[in-house]
């Protein structure tokens, strides 16, 4: 995912389009629920504002394997955001926050794309809607297993109606 800068940085105002695509990401993070990240796409394009400083647009898409959040079977799941960098190769003194500094001829975007694809991970992941979870007596996946001890969990709701009926 490396932008050459050379044609960019002869003209103010001049873009540069690109299209990655990566099969296989190393995501690198200590986190079990993420099974596998892959493919990645990220296209875009790199505008020189002036004064050194180089402004990425695009659109990442990224299909992944993750672990429902309540039942932890393997999902897979496709995530698709807009994002945006800017990029200098000075070293600003003033330390303007949000512009990440480069050296040379050549932007490698993966690593702040990767750090993207982290920021806009979901905080919960659903095999489906209306997913059971496990069951929290004996551990097995309610949305396949009719597990014995289904009757001692009684869903709050039926145990209002059942109150209900009896006092009838
Ligand atoms: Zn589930
Ligand atoms: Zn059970």
């Amino acid at each position: 995912m490396k932008l050459n800068l050379v044609s960019l940085k002869q003209a103010v105002g001049s873009v540069l389009d690109f299209d990655f695509k990566q099969e296989n990401v190393e995501l690198d993070l200590n986190r079990e629920d993420i099974l596998f990240v892959g493919p990645l796409r990220t296209k875009g394009q790199i505008e020189n504002l002036g004064d050194r400083i180089y402004q990425v647009t695009g659109q990442i898409e990224v299909e992944a394997k993750a672990l429902c959040s309540r039942c932890l079977s393997a999902t897979p799941i496709s995530l698709n955001f807009v994002f945006s960098l800017k990029y200098s190769d000075i070293v600003s003194e003033s330390g303007e926050e949000d512009i990440i500094p480069f050296f040379g001829d050549e932007i490698d975007l993966y690593p702040k794309i990767l750090e993207e694809i982290v920021l806009n991970w979901p905080s919960q992941i659903l095999c489906s809607s209306d997913c059971r979870g496990l069951c929290p007596n004996c551990g097995a996946n309610m949305n396949t297993t009719d597990c014995k001890c289904k009757t001692d969990n009684i869903d709050p709701r039926f145990a209002v109606l059942k109150q209900l009926l009896k006092s009838d």
